[in-house]
């Protein structure tokens, strides 16, 4: 397989330089040159697991990783389930958040890591992972990447803007895993984050990798469950398949649309977004206008520029009426989300995190009969107890326990990253 950089097509690498690198060559993504289709009886089989996992991914990582060791890999990145859970007529949550985290970023984190792990087992330069988060990345990132041999994460967040659990999850593990806690917004971390790799002194003392859904070996595998979804539809007699995708960078949207380029059979796509609505704004008027982001309830989507959206036009050829014609779209107010959040405990007797009830909303506004609606459910209602309360004053989160806190605080200046970063 054969990856190029969004806005530079000249440039032409494989999947191990391509998950090494991270962002591609004049800040574009890596996309693959040609889509690959999914041939043999791997849609045929009545399961789908780790061996079948391996032949959708070897179509993407070619001799890169061998068949064999993406086997081993995915059997460890997918140990845990993915249930398909009624929570409405013709309506369903597709459960993400079953991992270690309670987030469906745990199935990319793990897959990258145990990659990147496979890579540097064959080099001996150290590889610094550096990542920003509004939370549940940096929680996935960090479970997925402690102990991981040759490679260090840096992992900044926006001092107490992060919930309570997010910040243990991320800042109790020590080891190879560094929280770097900033004095500013989630914005300021991100471009401190971009301001280092486009640093050309730093990248001369340190290896830098990036474990956003821009690297490709954390987004690629956002494919599996909705071909684990697949086969349970199947078991279970439905078809006619729509997915409402609760948005912000846009991975999980995109990997969905791989999957079915590359075989699956799915109606179509309904990505959901908070009030950060810079995709849905482009549906309707074909004009894209990223915008500062704006804080919700689902804060894991507050994006204003969703990194996946050059993956997006390169799938379609920049045509705006085809990919109308694939994805459907809304936003969500923060009034309405908690009043989803409500009507399905009352209805339904399910709690719903914020990020579900967005995705939710997608469904009621375009599920068709006949239809069988899917919400992706993204995370675990436990991660975002604060917001749920609000709506069902008696929901209870434990926090986890482990206190003792590994974390440096910088001040959100450049001078101040580089420090801890070289330390
Ligand atoms: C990261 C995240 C999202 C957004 O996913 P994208 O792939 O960036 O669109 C949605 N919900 C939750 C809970 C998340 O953690």
């Amino acid at each position: 397989m054969i990856y190029t950089s969004t806005n530079n097509t000249k440039e032409k690498v494989g999947f191990r330089t391509a998950a090494l690198n991270g962002l591609a060559s004049e800040r574009g993504l890596y996309v693959p040159v040609k889509m690959p289709r999914l041939k043999g009886d791997v849609l045929g089989r009545n399961t789908f697991g780790p061996e079948e996992a391996a032949e959708v991914m070897h179509l993407f990582t070619g001799a890169d990783v061998p068949l064999k060791v993406l086997t081993d890999i995915l059997d460890q990145t997918l140990s845990f389930d993915f249930p398909l859970v009624k929570i409405g007529k013709d309506k369903y949550c597709l459960e993400l958040f079953h991992g270690p985290t309670k987030a469906f970023k745990d199935v990319g984190a793990r897959f990258m890591s145990r990659t990147l792990g496979y890579f540097k087992a064959q080099d001996d330069q150290k590889s610094h992972v550096l990542v920003a988060t509004s939370g549940d990345t940096g929680a996935a990132v960090a479970n997925g990447f402690l102990n991981v041999e040759g490679v260090q994460v840096h992992i900044l967040f926006p001092k107490g803007k992060v919930s309570e659990y997010q910040e243990k999850q991320m800042t109790t593990l020590g080891g190879n895993i560094q929280a770097i806690e900033v004095e500013g917004t989630f914005d300021d971390c991100q471009s401190l984050v971009k301001q280092a790799f486009s640093d050309d002194q730093l990248k001369k003392e340190m290896s830098l990798s990036s474990a956003n859904s821009i690297n490709v070996a954390r987004f690629l595998p956002q494919m599996l469950y909705y071909f684990n979804a697949s086969k349970q539809l199947k078991d279970m007699g439905l078809e006619n398949v729509v997915y409402s995708v609760p948005s912000g960078n846009f991975g999980n949207l995109t990997a969905g649309l791989y999957a079915k380029i590359i075989g699956l059979n799915i109606t179509k796509f309904i990505a959901s977004t908070n009030k950060n609505d810079t995709f849905i704004k482009y549906l309707s008027s074909g004009d894209y206008i990223p915008k500062p982001s704006v804080l919700t309830y689902s804060n894991a989507m507050d994006v204003g520029a969703p990194s996946n959206f050059a993956r997006i036009l390169k799938l379609y050829n920049n045509d705006w009426k085809t990919i109308n014609e694939n994805i459907k779209g809304l936003s969500v107010s923060d009034e309405l989300t908690l009043e989803i959040i409500q009507e399905i405990y009352s209805n339904s007797d399910y709690t719903i995190d914020p990020h579900g009830a967005v995705g939710y909303q997608g469904l009621t506004t375009f599920q068709e009969e006949g239809e069988t609606g899917i919400v992706l459910g993204t995370a675990s209602p436990l991660k975002f107890a604060s917001v749920i309360q609000k709506v069902i004053p008696d929901f209870q989160t434990p926090i986890s326990d482990g206190d003792t806190v590994f974390k440096k605080s910088i001040q959100n200046n450049y001078a101040s990253l580089v420090d801890v970063l070289m330390s």
